[in-house]
């Protein structure tokens, strides 16, 4: 399995850096309002450029989902 980046959004201050400098477009930027869309995780190459870039450290590359994301899944509203 390769490695895929995930967003923080506790940390995430929406600077699109992580649109800016990923050389094979994983992320997209739906509007000025919503977190970074992770649209083509498959396609990461694990350069961790959007990690190392990222002016609020939001972003961990990695193979395996960091424990804060299984906690946000667990703990995140449901959508009306
Ligand atoms: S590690 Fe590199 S290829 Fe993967 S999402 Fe981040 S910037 Fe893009």
């Amino acid at each position: 399995m390769g490695v895929r980046p995930y967003i923080d959004v506790k940390k995430c201050k929406k600077h699109f850096t992580c649109v800016s400098v990923c050389p094979v477009t994983v992320f997209d930027k739906v509007s000025d309002k919503d977190y970074p869309k992770i649209a083509r995780p498959a396609d990461c190459i694990g350069c961790h450029a959007c990690e190392a870039n990222c002016p609020e450290n939001a972003i961990i590359v990695s193979e395996t989902a960091p424990s804060w994301v299984k906690e946000e899944k667990k703990t995140a509203p449901k959508k009306k």
